[in-house]
Parts: structure tokens; C-alpha cells; sequence
């Protein structure tokens, strides 16, 4: 095994797999109330074609993989991915970022397919809310969701919330209290632009410049329960900074893609469900690896195709010049 550096000598190790972009819920950041134009079905890549480019990927160097979406627990049959993903030699670690809604059904089941880790969607702690940012979601589900996967040994399980100024960012200690009292490892994400959410007339509640909060202020605002204390070990393969209160059981995690820009760290690529290799989450450039697997391509042409890709990976993202992706939405890449 070779390992897979980019033009800045960043370490490649992780690819995030869309395995679908159709989504049971429609966050009102994330998409518009009357969702987004669907791929047709064949465009999405196929289990087998995702298990080929996972090999490919493996060989190269990539270890980790999270599927993503849309929402991947309403693909049919996940579990069998998982179980073909969890095969690939060198691959040693799966995770599943989740809405949580079909979790409490299928922790069980992922768990002995290969699964190691699942992130877990979860904006607000009370239940009305959770339907307004949701659209229509039940708070219950996704609470019963979290407490099965727990139970199935899917460790740790950690909460994502996306802050938004006016909707939820009154709940920072709420969420936060929870790592106080159980084993809760609660992320707090700035909100990010994507396409449409820069048209209001589209996605009319996220208006993302007024509804952004930086990190800077969720961090003081969760100070007023003590200081944090950073956490050494790792809890994970992405860019959060992981902080607890001393002797808290659970941690507090702060994504800052906005505000403190990570992209010296980067270390994945992201696939799309309809199989475009994407070198930048927050750069519209992509590369048909669909058209290649579909033309014949072997295992070492994949492999080519990939390594090119990496050396397409950009220093950073150019948010603050303005430049955000504007042909796809979060949910359409895999968030
Ligand atoms: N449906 C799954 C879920 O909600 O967890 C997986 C896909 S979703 C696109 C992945 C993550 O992206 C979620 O945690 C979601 O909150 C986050 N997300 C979506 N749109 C976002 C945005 N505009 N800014 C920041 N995070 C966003
Ligand atoms: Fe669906 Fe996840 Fe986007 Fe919400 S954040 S609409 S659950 S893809």
C-alpha cells in the first residue's frame, strides 16, 4: 500500500460516500419543502459498483468510509452494502451519518453487517421544533433511534447540530447539558451556503448569512457551564475539536468550516450517488468515476482516475471570495 497524498501533502485516507440523494425529511437549511429534482434511478451507482470503487480506493490508501447522503438508511438493503464495504481488505472503519428516523430498526442489523460508528442528525431537543426544522420529522423517532444504536454497540454515537441564529441557537445549552449526565458526544456545525439556500425565494426560512453562528460564540456561550477541557484522543477521522467539562462522561465537538477553516486538515474525497468523485466538498469540481466503472474500466484504471483526483484537491475553499457550490445541494453530495 502505497498511501495517498494531495499536492499539499495532505494525507488522503477517507472517502464519504453519497448512497443516495432521496431524503425522508427536508431540513429547512438543507433542502427546499418540495424537495430537489431526483436522479433517475440508474443513474445511481449500484452496491457492486460502490464495492469496486471502495476496493480501488483501498488499495490506494483509503481506510475510512462513511456513507452519507440524502438519507441512507432509505436505500433499500444498506445493510448489504455495509456488509460488502466491511469485506474490502484495508478498509477499517465504516460509519453512517443519519437523520435517524429508520435507525431504531436497522442499528442492530448494521451493527452485524460491519458497522463501527453512526452521527446522528439532531438540531433541537424539543419536539415541535424538530418538526418545523425537519418539516414534518418526530423527534420520538429519532430519540429511539439514538438510544438502539447505542444499545447495538454503534460507539459512539454522536450527535450533529446544526446552529441556527433564531431557530435552534437557544437550545446550545440545552444539547450541551446532555454530555453532563450520559455519554453524549454532541457537534455543534456551523451553517454552511449551498445552492439554493442563497435564494430565498427557494428556501425561504434559511437565509444562511442571518442565520449563521460562528463557533466562536457557541463556545462562549457553552463556557457559561465551566471551562472546557480539550480532549486528547481521537474521536473520529474529520475536523472536529473535541472539549468536555471535567469529569463530563460525554464531549462537546465544534465543526467550523465558516469561521476557522480546517481545509489545512483535509483528508477525503466525497462520491456522489450518481458517481461523481468530488475532490472539495464546497467546490462545484467533479469527475465521472460512473462513466469510467460503466466503459469497463479495470481495478488499475479506477485507481488512476482516483490518484488524479487527489492531485485536484484545492488548498481550500474560496468562501470567503464568495465562491460557494451552486450545482449541487448538500444533500445531493452527501453531506
Ligand atoms: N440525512 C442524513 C442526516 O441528516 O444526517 C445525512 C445527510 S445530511 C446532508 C449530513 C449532514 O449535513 C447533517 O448533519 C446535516 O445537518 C448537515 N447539513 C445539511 N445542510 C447543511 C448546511 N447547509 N450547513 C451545515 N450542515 C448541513
Ligand atoms: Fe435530509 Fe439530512 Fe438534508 Fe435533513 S439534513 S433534509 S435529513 S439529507
Amino acid at each position: 500500500m502505497t498511501g495517498l497524498s494531495d499536492s499539499f501533502q495532505r494525507p488522503i485516507n477517507y472517502l464519504r460516500i453519497s448512497v443516495t440523494d432521496r431524503c425522508n425529511l427536508r431540513c429547512l437549511y438543507c433542502m427546499p419543502e418540495e424537495g430537489v429534482r431526483l436522479l433517475p434511478r440508474e443513474d445511481i451507482l449500484t452496491y457492486e459498483e460502490l464495492r469496486a470503487i471502495v476496493q480501488a480506493a483501498a488499495e490506494l490508501g483509503v481506510s475510512r468510509v462513511r456513507l452519507t447522503g440524502g438519507e441512507p438508511l432509505v436505500r433499500g438493503d444498506i445493510v448489504d452494502l455495509v456488509a460488502m464495504l466491511s469485506s474490502v481488505a484495508g478498509i477499517e472503519d465504516i460509519s453512517l451519518t443519519t437523520n435517524g428516523l429508520l435507525l431504531a430498526h436497522n442499528a442492530r442489523r448494521l451493527k452485524e453487517a460491519g458497522l463501527h460508528r453512526i452521527n446522528v442528525s439532531l438540531d433541537t431537543l424539543r419536539p415541535e421544533r424538530f418538526q418545523r426544522i425537519t418539516r414534518w420529522g418526530k423527534l420520538e423517532q429519532v430519540m429511539a433511534g439514538i438510544q438502539a444504536a447505542r444499545e447495538a454497540g454503534l460507539h459512539p454515537v454522536k450527535v450533529n447540530m446544526v446552529v441556527l441564529r433564531g431557530v435552534n441557537d437557544d437550545e446550545l445549552l440545552d444539547m450541551a447539558r446532555l454530555t453532563l449526565s450520559g455519554e453524549w458526544h454532541v457537534r455543534f456545525i456551523e451553517l454552511m451556503p449551498f445552492g439554493s439556500l442563497q435564494d430565498a425565494a427557494t428556501c425561504g426560512e434559511a437565509r444562511t448569512a442571518l442565520q449563521f453562528v460562528p463557533v466562536s460564540e457557541i463556545r462562549r456561550k457553552l463556557e457559561q457551564l465551566g471551562t472546557l477541557e480539550p480532549v486528547k484522543d481521537r474521536l473520529g477521522a474529520g475536523p472536529a475539536r473535541y472539549y468536555r467539562w471535567p469529569g463530563a462522561p460525554g464531549t462537546v465537538g465544534f465543526i467550523s468550516p465558516i469561521s476557522e477553516c480546517f481545509c489545512s486538515e483535509c483528508n477525503r474525497l466525497r462520491l456522489t450517488a450518481d458517481g461523481k468523485l468530488r475532490p472539495c466538498l464546497l467546490q462545484d469540481k467533479e469527475t465521472d468515476l460512473r462513466q469510467c466503472i460503466r466503459q469497463g474500466a479495470t481495478n488499475g484504471h479506477l485507481q488512476e482516475v482516483i490518484r488524479q483526483v487527489v492531485t485536484l484537491k484545492p488548498e481550500s475553499h474560496l468562501l470567503d471570495q464568495g465562491r460557494s457550490p451552486l450545482a449541487r445541494l448538500m444533500s445531493q453530495i452527501g453531506g
